[in-house]
C-alpha cells in the first residue's frame, strides 16, 4: 500500500506524472512509496464533443468548467475512500507553504482537481466542500503544474523517498533546530579554488563549533537580506 495516494482530475492526463516518473520522486513511484491515478475529466462528459466547459453566467471573458460534467468525474474519484480529501488548485487558495505541505501528508489519499479556461463552476466546489490551495500569487494557464509542484513537495517528506532524511531538518522553511525560520547557509563543494574563488576557511577547518556558528549567521544574513517577512517572524519567535 502506497503511503500516500493522489488521484487527479484534468482534460490533459498526458501531463502526469511528468517529471515526477523522473529522479527520486520517479523511483518511489516505481518502488510503490506512492501512487498516482490521473482521471480525464472529459470522460465524464455527456455530449458527443466531450464538452467540459461553458460561457459564465453574467457575460465576461472565458470560459467556466461545468458543475455537471465536474460532479460525475469527482464522484467517481472519491469513491470508497477513507480519509480522503478534495484540493482544488487555485490562485485564490490558501497558500502552499512548507507547514502546510507537512499537515498535507498526514493524508493517505487526496484528490486534486486541475482548473483550466477561468475556472470552475462555484456550486461544485461548495458541494464537494472542496479547498482551494494557490500556489503563489500569479496565474497559471492551469491547475496541472500547480498540482506537480503540491505533489513534489509532499512526496519528498514521505520515508523512502530522499535519501537523507537528517538532510530535511536543517532545509529553508525548516521548522526544527537553531536554523527554524530562517532560510538556507550558502553551499560548497569541491574544488576548494575555482576561478580564483575560495570557499570559506572556516568551512575546511574541521571545528564543528566553529561551522555551526557561521552557518547560522550566513542563514540569518540571507534571510535578513532577502525576506523581511521571515526575518520578522524569526525575531519574534526568538524573543518569546
Ligand atoms: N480566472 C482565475 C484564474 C484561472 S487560471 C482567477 O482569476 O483567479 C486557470 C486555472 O489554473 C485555475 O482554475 C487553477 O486551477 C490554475 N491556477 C492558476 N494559477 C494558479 C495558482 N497560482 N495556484 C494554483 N492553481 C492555479
Amino acid at each position: 500500500m502506497p503511503l500516500m495516494s493522489f488521484t487527479l482530475l484534468t482534460i490533459f492526463p498526458e501531463m502526469f506524472p511528468g517529471p515526477l516518473g523522473h529522479s527520486l520522486a520517479g523511483r518511489a513511484l516505481a518502488e510503490g512509496i506512492w501512487g498516482l491515478d490521473v482521471l480525464n475529466i472529459r470522460d465524464f462528459a455527456t455530449d458527443k464533443h466531450h464538452t467540459v466547459d461553458d460561457r459564465p453566467f453574467g457575460g465576461g471573458a472565458g470560459m467556466v468548467m461545468r458543475a455537471d460534467v465536474l460532479d460525475a468525474a469527482l464522484t467517481a474519484a472519491r469513491a470508497g475512500k477513507e480519509g480522503e480529501r478534495l484540493l482544488y488548485m487555485s490562485p485564490r487558495g490558501r497558500p502552499l507553504t512548507q507547514k502546510a505541505v507537512k499537515s498535507l501528508v498526514n493524508y493517505k489519499n487526496l484528490t486534486i482537481l486541475c482548473g483550466r479556461f477561468e475556472g470552475v463552476d462555484e456550486r461544485l466546489l461548495e458541494a464537494h466542500g472542496a479547498e482551494e490551495v494557490s500556489i503563489g500569487d500569479y496565474v497559471l494557464s492551469g491547475g496541472e503544474l500547480a498540482a506537480l509542484v503540491l505533489i513534489d513537495a509532499c512526496i519528498r517528506l514521505l520515508p523512502g523517498v530522499i535519501g537523507e532524511p537528517l538532510a530535511l531538518e536543517e532545509e529553508s522553511f525548516g521548522d526544527a533546530g537553531e536554523y527554524a525560520g530562517l532560510l538556507e547557509y550558502p553551499l560548497y563543494t569541491r574544488p576548494a579554488e575555482w576561478n580564483g574563488r575560495k570557499v570559506p576557511e572556516v568551512l575546511l577547518s574541521g571545528n564543528h563549533e566553529e561551522i555551526r556558528r557561521w552557518r547560522l549567521e550566513e542563514a540569518r544574513r540571507i534571510t535578513q537580506e532577502r525576506r523581511e517577512d521571515l526575518w520578522e517572524r524569526y525575531k519574534a519567535v526568538k524573543k518569546t
